[in-house]
């Protein structure tokens, strides 16, 4: 009916597919105790540390946000060893893209990324009225020497993400480092890493260590993940102060709420909960690796907090029967992916739930 009232690109845009809520599922069979490696979410809660600091500021609730978030920008900018300038914060790493977007996309001009990658460049470059077009990943990796091959006048931002939801795959410091001598002036870099914090290897570089005011790159990190805060929607960005400037004229003042301020604040605080969140992640896909191995199953090497796994079948219906089991997965349909799934690594007790389930519904009778 109201067709003629909406832009063509957003009339063509498709949603972000929901992941199911646990307790829905819980509730549609009748069961309890399901669980839900959907969404890379950290198995082991929110920091307590975050925990008492949210607690505490509850009874300020009455008070706006600090709207320049002075307290949480010194602390990352210590942590970082940036200037508080060169920092922007967003309710959710997710915000800071969309400011991005909005804010340096002309119409006409295109981003370049890859696919498959997160859907969500896709979605708010073409809200943005931007054209979004995503270069096929070689091997499951990030190419960057096509990227640059790709590239045209109209070219105005690169997203990248590394490591790379979701394969899982990262790019290295060499190809890094190429890449950025090979970039031309007036193309703008947003290099999303949002799973940096499970990286162990030295070789995948930290877009932090090429910050300079100089260069128009746009690093962004979330508390979403290794911080176990994504129902708080807390992320942030680091990059040039001139350009961070422009991003912060177009942010809304109260974007960032206060109890994600303060408790962000106290899980930088707690490096013994990222330690130990890291370790747990890493043991887990050790072991989810270990078992699908004896399977024959096929899943890509990983340098994020989880598996992309082969299936050879149709994962919606996977899925599907998967959720029966009281276990919640991520089909990889939406990402053209139709026969893959992603899974990421829980506790202990939910990763042998998780294969119990996968074996079933597999068919391995072992
Ligand atoms: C989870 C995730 C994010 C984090 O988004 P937030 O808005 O900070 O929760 C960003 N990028 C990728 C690729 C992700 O998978």
């Amino acid at each position: 009916m109201f067709e003629s009232l909406v832009p063509e690109n957003i009339a063509t845009l498709t949603a972000y597919p929901p992941g199911k809520p646990l307790e829905e599922l819980e509730r549609e069979l009748g069961i309890t105790g399901a669980i839900k490696l959907a969404s890379n979410e950290n198995p082991l809660g929110p920091s307590p540390l975050a925990l008492k600091a949210i607690h505490t500021h509850l009874a300020s609730l009455n008070r706006y946000p600090d709207s320049g978030a002075y307290y949480l920008k010194a602390r990352l900018s210590r942590h970082l060893g940036i200037r508080s300038e060169q920092l922007i914060l967003g309710n959710g790493s997710d915000e800071i893209l969309e400011l991005i977007v909005r804010t340096f996309l002309q119409p006409g001009e295109e981003v370049l990324s890859f696919a498959p990658s997160f859907l969500m460049y896709g979605i708010l470059t073409q809200g943005a009225g931007g054209i979004f077009r995503p270069l096929p990943l070689k091997d499951f990796r990030v190419d960057l020497p096509a990227l640059i091959q790709a590239l045209t006048p109209c070219s105005k931002i690169i997203i990248l993400n590394n490591p790379n939801n979701p394969t899982g795959t990262a790019f290295y410091r060499t190809e890094w480092e190429d890449f950025l001598k090979a970039l031309p002036p007036g193309v703008i870099v947003v290099l999303d890493e949002a799973y940096i914090d499970f990286v162990k290897s030295p070789e995948v570089p930290s877009g932090l260590e090429y910050l300079d005011e100089q260069l128009p790159l746009i690093g962004l990190r979330t508390f979403s993940k290794a911080y176990g805060l994504a129902g708080l929607r807390v992320g942030y960005g680091y990059g040039p102060s001139e350009l961070l400037d422009y991003l912060n004229r177009m942010r809304q003042p109260f974007n960032v709420n206060s109890l994600a301020q303060v408790a962000a604040r106290s899980a930088l605080d707690d490096q013994d909960f990222l330690q130990r969140t890291r370790q747990l992640v890493w043991d887990g896909l050790a072991y989810l690796g270990q078992e699908l191995d004896r399977l024959g199953i096929a899943y890509l090497p990983t340098h994020a907090n989880f598996l992309l796994i082969r299936i050879d079948r149709d994962s919606q219906e996977f899925y599907q029967r998967m959720l029966r089991e009281g276990v919640i997965i991520r089909a990889m349909s939406s990402y053209n992916l139709p026969e893959y799934i992603r899974v990421n690594a829980g506790l202990p007790e939910e990763n042998s739930r998780f294969l119990q389930a996968f074996k079933k519904v597999m068919g391995f009778t072992v």
